[in-house]
C-alpha cells in the first residue's frame, strides 16, 4: 500500500450541527471500511479536511467528496505520499474550529478568520501537526 495524504479546504453556508453529524457518521463508516484516517475541521463557513490512507482509496473518497453539494469552492491544498499517518486513531476526527485553544488558532487566523483556503501550505502543515499532537481543545466552560 502506498500511503498518501490529501488536504483540501472548502466553504459551506453554515451547516447545522445535525448536518455535520450526518456527514461525520457516513464518513466514519466509509473510512473505516476503506482504511482511511484523518480529521475534519469545521469553521463557521469553511471546512478543512485531511485524509490519509491507501492512495487509490483516498482518491476515490475525494472524488465522492467533490461531488457533494453540502460544500463548494473545493481546493486541494496539498497531496502526496507520506511515511506515516498523523491521525492514526481516527477514521475521521471532528475538530470544531471554535473549540481550538486561542493560543493555537490565533497563529493561523487571517483577518481574524479561520480561512484555510487562504492559508499557506506551511501554515496548514503546522496546524495539522499541532492538532494531531492532541491537547488542542479549550477547557469546557
Ligand atoms: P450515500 O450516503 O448513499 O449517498 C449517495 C449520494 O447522496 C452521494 O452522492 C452523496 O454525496 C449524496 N448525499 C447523501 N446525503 C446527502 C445530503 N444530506 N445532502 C446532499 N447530498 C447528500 N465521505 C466519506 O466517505 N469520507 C469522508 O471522509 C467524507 N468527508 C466529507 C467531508 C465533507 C465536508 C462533506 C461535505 C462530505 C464528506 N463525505 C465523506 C461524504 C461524501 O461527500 C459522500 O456523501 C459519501 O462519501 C457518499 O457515501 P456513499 O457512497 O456511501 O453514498
Amino acid at each position: 500500500m502506498q500511503l498518501a495524504r490529501l488536504i483540501y479546504a472548502s466553504t459551506h453556508d453554515g451547516l447545522a450541527i445535525e448536518a455535520v453529524d450526518r456527514i461525520l457518521q457516513k464518513s466514519r463508516a466509509n473510512n473505516e471500511r476503506d482504511g482511511i484516517t484523518g480529521a475534519l475541521i469545521v469553521g463557521e463557513r469553511s471546512f478543512m479536511q485531511l485524509l490519509e490512507g491507501d492512495r487509490s482509496r483516498v482518491a476515490a473518497c475525494f472524488m465522492r467528496i467533490m461531488q457533494d453539494d453540502r460544500h463548494r469552492d473545493i481546493r486541494i491544498i496539498l497531496a502526496g505520499d507520506v511515511e506515516n499517518r498523523s491521525f492514526l486513531e481516527w477514521s475521521m476526527h471532528l475538530i470544531n474550529a471554535s473549540r481550538i485553544k486561542e493560543e493555537i488558532l490565533s497563529r493561523y487566523l487571517i483577518d481574524g478568520q479561520f480561512d484555510p483556503a487562504r492559508m499557506s501550505e506551511a501554515a496548514i502543515k503546522d496546524l495539522c501537526q499541532a492538532l494531531s499532537a492532541g491537547d488542542w481543545e479549550k477547557e469546557a466552560a
